[in-house]
């Protein structure tokens, strides 16, 4: 068991940008495979290799027909693997690459140096440029794998021109092209590092607007967006599955008061204390904490009955009113608060909003009964039940 466990979560998940480079590594990998099959065909057909040496023309056809049916299978891997199990997938997918590269070099070569017709030697050329075009353009990822893919790409070819006694001027022009694929390659390596910092931040900031959007910018707490849709899942939940769902709604009492007598900044600071409060006693994996506006708060409860929901509440209650508030400098503010308590019925709430309002009536009934206690609807106790 402990294995299986061990198994699915991974010491170090892989960071997104990694698991793009995998992504986009792969898709080029499958892409490229038929080609190496084509071209080659092409140069043994104009260089009648079949007929001149048919084992060697059939082995390599079939190490390229080999290789692209192999990278097409390699695997995406999904979004929550580890670190280690991506780079270990990158890897392989180089190897590949690179196996490729060399035999279409040493092919390239071989071919260049057995056939004398100028069609074919063209042909073994022209795709051995092309190849390390196309692999600098679409490979930059790694530059030093792609650098030596490139160099096994290329100087076999160009090694078997000059045994072969190509002319000078065509010896020349593919030195020249090599130094611009390497720069090239260089470039689109730069670029492709420039986009995936691009992208990272434009990952993070959609993350922090998310995260932003269900906040509370004073407390930090969870806001009424999130807050509502919280209520609105767990009513439902309630309702079909008839688990049990508690509602608090917190206003502190006269605040406007405090406000007057401290100024707003230490109101905010008596705000957010309380909201530290709040989360501190009821931090649950089944509890919410939210601010709803103002000094009002809202607290969900799963599991938890209307009688534990009243036990806690009339808890933090007196906990709050025997404890004043720490508001900063060298002020102690005293605060109480009012709470209104609700649990979800199904024969008397048909919805989050039924519920909510039982809360906020049993909220009112406790202002209304002298502030400092908690109620529910119809039955508001004296603070000292
Ligand atoms: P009670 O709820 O007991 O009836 O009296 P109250 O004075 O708390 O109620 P009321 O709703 O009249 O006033 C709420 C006050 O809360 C008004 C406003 O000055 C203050 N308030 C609302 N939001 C903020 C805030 O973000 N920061 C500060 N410092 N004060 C706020
Ligand atoms: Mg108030
Ligand atoms: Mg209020």
């Amino acid at each position: 068991m402990q294995h299986a466990v061990d198994h699915v979560v991974p010491a170090t998940q892989a960071p997104p940008r990694l698991l793009q480079e995998l992504r986009e590594t792969l898709q080029r990998l499958r892409l490229g495979g038929p080609f190496y099959v084509l071209l080659w065909t092409l140069a043994g057909v104009a260089a009648s290799l079949w007929q001149r040496s048919p084992m060697a023309f059939i082995a390599i056809s079939l190490g390229f027909i080999g290789l692209t049916v192999v990278r097409f299978r390699v695997r995406a891997l999904p979004e929550d693997s580890g670190e280690e199990a991506v780079r270990g997938r990158l890897d392989y997918i180089w190897l590949l690459l690179l196996v490729n590269a060399a035999l279409w070099g040493a092919a390239s070569a071989w071919l260049l140096m057995v056939a004398p017709e100028e069609s074919a030697r063209t042909v073994a050329a022209i795709s051995s440029y092309a190849f390390a075009t196309a692999f600098a353009h679409n490979f930059p990822m790694r530059l030093r794998h792609a650098f030596a893919a490139v160099l096994l790409l290329y100087l076999p070819t160009l090694a078997a021109m000059i045994l072969s006694g190509a002319r000078f001027e065509l010896i020349g022009v593919s030195a020249l092209y090599l130094l611009y694929v390497s720069l090239a390659l260089r470039r689109s390596h730069a670029e492709y590092l420039q986009r995936l910092d691009l992208e990272d931040e434009l990952r993070q900031q959609r993350d922090l607007f998310q995260q932003q959007s269900r906040r509370d910018g004073l407390t930090g707490l969870a806001n009424r967006r999130r807050f509502s849709s919280a209520l609105e899942e767990w009513s439902a939940q309630a309702r079909t599955q008839g688990a049990p769902l508690s509602l608090l709604i917190l206003d502190l009492d006269h605040f406007k008061a405090i406000n007057d007598q401290h100024g707003h900044a230490r109101g905010d600071a008596c705000l957010r204390a309380f909201a530290g409060r709040l989360q501190a006693a009821f931090a649950g994996d089944e509890e919410l904490v939210a601010r709803l506006g103002g000094e009002e708060f809202g607290v969900l409860l799963r599991d938890a009955s209307l009688q534990q929901a009243l036990e806690r509440a009339e808890g933090f209650r007196a906990r709050l009113a025997a404890d004043p508030m720490d508001a900063g400098a060298d002020a102690a503010v005293a605060l109480s608060v009012s709470i209104g308590v609700a649990a979800f019925h199904p024969h008397r709430h048909h919805d989050a909003d039924a519920l909510y309002h039982a809360a906020d009536s049993a909220l009112y009934e406790a202002k209304a009964a002298g502030r400092n206690r908690v109620g529910t609807e119809g039955d508001v106790a004296s603070p000292d039940r």
